[in-house]
């Protein structure tokens, strides 16, 4: 057994420990959210998209550095072909304290007990309306009756935790808040409202517009829920609130209002296996060279990625209005 003082740590130039890694599966998604992902898309070549091996390695080689918790996201992971064979593998590694998952739910219904007995623990599903047309609108898409059943698969599926993510547009669905939240504490589930963040072009034209902060939402919900402020954390941004007589809680994710990155513990690694060292800069590491120059070597990808985290800047530089500050849409980077 390796002593505690032995354990690899993957700490960057600020002291900050990195235990928590978000892997996208894939660039692709059967939605087309106006905030994410503009009308018409094109997406990677799939020689270009690491494989389900490949992300498997590159998983292995995080554990292997004392990181305890994986997000699986995208694009949807869940339209990713044989994606239930990455999620038992990972299910599997040595040491991992949790396999999460965000999903649009479309797929849900048929595969969230497979992912419970995988090893799934928590599930993060988006819904950012419960009215049928608004819903098709804000996803271009999407039909909410199928979300809704998935969610309802979620629930009986025996979930330690679903949550519920809503992105709030000013005059999309800003007046859905108070629904939201109670939809979700009804339901014993979390909801987190999200500020929308500026990366890439997609279709939603004046982002200040758009912009609904963190605090207008608290108030829409301080009138009808008894709201404590809870030093609860999850180890992400979200800020999370207690409502008296729910066990669901209200968390405000507020890249814009509240900057988080002091306390930043995570690295992104896109479908095509580029090892982004923060949300809100370009800085990333080229982890499918090296994995595919050396093919099922844990240790290469665990020197690069060393080296790599070195160099995770000190914070994010967001900017509202303008141009976005990031080009790449929130469906490459893995939300
Ligand atoms: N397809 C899955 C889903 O929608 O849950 C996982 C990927 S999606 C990119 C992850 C999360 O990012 C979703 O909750 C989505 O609402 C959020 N998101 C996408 N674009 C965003 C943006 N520009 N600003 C803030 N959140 C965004
Ligand atoms: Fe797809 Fe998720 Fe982006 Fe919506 S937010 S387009 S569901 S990847």
């Amino acid at each position: 057994m390796p002593t505690e003082a032995a354990t690899p740590r993957l700490i960057d130039r600020f002291g900050r420990q990195i235990t928590y890694v978000r892997l996208s599966v894939t660039d692709r998604c059967d939605l087309r959210c106006v905030y994410c992902m503009a009308e018409d898309m094109t997406f990677l070549p799939r020689a270009q998209v690491l494989t389900l091996d490949e992300i498997a390695l590159v998983g292995e080689a995080f554990a292997g550095l004392g990181v305890r918790k994986f997000r699986l996201t995208g694009g949807e992971p869940l339209r990713r072909n044989n994606v239930m064979h990455l999620v038992r593998r990972l299910g599997r590694l040595d040491g991992l304290g949790e396999l999460v998952m965000t999903t649009n739910g479309t797929r849900l219904s048929e595969l969230a007990d497979d992912l419970r007995a995988a090893g799934v623990r928590r599930i993060n599903v988006s819904l950012d309306s419960l009215q049928p047309e608004r819903f098709r609108h804000l996803t271009r898409v999407g039909d909410l009756a199928t979300v809704l059943q998935g969610i309802e698969a979620a629930r009986s599926a025996g979930f330690e935790r679903i949550k519920l993510n809503a992105v709030i547009l000013r005059n999309r669905n800003h007046d859905e808040v108070l629904d939201l939240a109670r939809f979700a504490l009804e339901r014993d589930m979390d909801i987190s409202f999200i500020e929308e963040m500026p990366l890439g072009v997609t279709g939603v034209e004046d982002r200040f517009e758009a912009y609904y902060s963190s605090e207008a939402i608290l108030d829409d919900l301080a009138g009808h829920f008894d709201l404590v402020a809870s030093t609860e954390t999850t180890g992400g941004p979200s800020r999370y609130y207690r409502a008296a007589g729910y066990r669901g809680r209200i968390g405000l994710i507020s890249p814009h209002s509240h900057n988080f990155c002091a306390d930043c513990n995570r690295v992104r690694v896109t479908a095509e296996g580029k090892l982004l060292l923060c949300l809100g800069q370009e800085n990333a590491i080229d982890l499918r060279r090296v994995v595919r120059a050396n093919p099922g070597d844990v240790g290469a990808l665990q020197q690069a990625i060393t080296e790599g985290i070195r160099n995770k800047p000190q914070g994010h530089e967001f900017a509202v209005g303008g141009q976005p500050v990031i080009l790449r849409r929130m469906n490459m980077t893995g939300g």
